[in-house]
């Protein structure tokens, strides 16, 4: 039996994310009645620090569910029998949403994108343009690629929609971007954005939710495909204007705590920033390492870098998950692994939520650990590149 290298975890997966101790006992917490009047005053403070991250004031509705719930609960309540969505390729989130659309009987139409280098947006415009019948009825927009490491400009699709005349919804996955990446329902036009309880919040996974605009929920009204558990409607009429079951207490009490220490610990913006700036330390080491043609970035779009998640991309003829194996079993830490055709292509490194420059550094080193051992071609002292940025980051350089 091989021996469990000692030491804590570095959990270093772009989702599930580090749940910080506090949170962890914020949410040991025991059951108490959803319907008692002190848990609902919690439940309401919850609501709206979550609408502040998701910059809305519009509805917020949860589930007790992965974001897999909140996908469907976007697609079923504002679409109907027969309709077309309109799904903007990213990689392998899009595909499963595109997927499960598909499933439940919508008609999908796809505006193609190479993974690494994002669409062009003239192309979703030209799609909606070409719509003149207004079949389409939804846009799906995948803010931030967790597969590839890519960031979709949501702004620039509100903008296509509009520049095409198009009254379709636009529907946003903020999953691995929210609490990490700069998102803005209201300000971006937005009408159905899904969140997940296990990135940017550093929960545990199974609370996700929709925030919906005036719009979607007119659009609900008439919507035809079947519903029951995520039905807005039957939502509205339940005492926390959510939830058609119980309500899963426990999670909130781990959201207040995570929400005081997005709002009054270190604030939205500086939480942004530090995303930004772990982000670029760890594309700095990864591309020191790409000379000697060593690995290198996945996503090749400058502009489309995600500072939530930087997928790896091995050289030919290594296998990313050789890497994986060698970071878990020998050091303790867990990289997130290629998936869908970028299985054993690349391995990807998750730098968000609950995380700080030397979890980061010691992530990056065991990684150029795990190449060296592995006999992968690299240029040694990317840990260096992203020491010297982060040390100029922090005297605020
Ligand atoms: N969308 C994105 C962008 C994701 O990263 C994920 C999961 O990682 C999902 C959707 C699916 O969410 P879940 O796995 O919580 O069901």
């Amino acid at each position: 039996m091989s021996k469990k290298p000692r030491g804590r975890l570095f959990f270093a997966n772009p989702g599930p994310t580090n749940i910080p101790d506090s949170i962890l006992h914020a949410q040991a917490h025991h059951a108490v009645d959803f319907m008692d009047a002190d848990f609902i005053a919690l439940y309401n403070r919850c609501v709206d620090g979550l609408k502040r991250v998701l910059r809305t004031e519009q509805t917020l509705f949860f589930y007790t569910g992965s974001g897999h719930a909140a996908w469907e609960a976007s697609l079923v309540n504002v679409l109907s029998q027969g309709d077309t969505i309109l799904i903007i390729e990213t990689g392998n989130f899009s595909e499963s949403w595109g997927r499960m659309a598909a499933a439940l009987g919508i008609k999908v139409q796809t505006v193609a994108a190479d993974w690494r280098l994002g669409v062009d947006v003239d192309a979703v415009r030209a799609a909606l343009a070409a719509d003149t019948g207004h079949v389409i009825k939804a846009v799906c927009a995948v803010h931030n690629e967790t597969a590839t490491g890519m960031v979709l400009p949501i702004q620039a699709i509100r903008a296509a929609i509009d520049a095409a005349g198009h009254p379709a919804l636009l529907l946003a996955d903020t999953i691995s971007s929210l609490g990490s990446i700069d998102f803005r329902f209201d300000e971006w036009g937005i009408d159905v954005a899904v969140g997940g309880s296990q990135k940017g919040l550093m929960l545990p996974t199974g609370l996700s939710f929709t925030a919906v605009s005036g719009k979607a929920m007119e659009v609900h009204k008439t919507s035809t495909l079947p519903k029951a558990y995520f039905n807005w409607t039957a939502m509205l009429t339940r005492p926390h204007k959510s939830f058609i079951g119980t309500v899963p207490t426990s999670f909130f009490y781990g959201l207040q705590e995570a929400l005081r220490m997005i709002h009054d610990e270190e604030g939205l913006a500086d939480v942004l920033a530090r995303h930004t700036r772990l982000g670029e330390a760890v594309r700095r080491c990864v591309n020191h390492w790409s000379g000697n043609n060593g690995p290198q970035l996945y996503c090749n779009n400058p502009a489309r870098y995600s500072d939530s998640v930087t997928a790896v991309l091995m050289p030919e003829g290594f296998n990313a998950e050789d890497i994986r194996k060698t970071a878990l079993s020998r050091f303790n830490v867990s990289l997130g692994g290629g998936l869908s055709r970028l299985g054993g292509k690349v391995f990807r490194i998750g730098h968000l939520g609950d995380l700080n420059e030397p979890m980061i550094l010691g992530t990056l080193s065991v990684v150029e650990m795990a190449l060296k051992m592995n006999g992968v071609p690299h240029t040694p002292g990317g840990v260096d590149a992203a020491i010297a940025y982060l040390a100029e980051a922090a005297q605020g350089g």
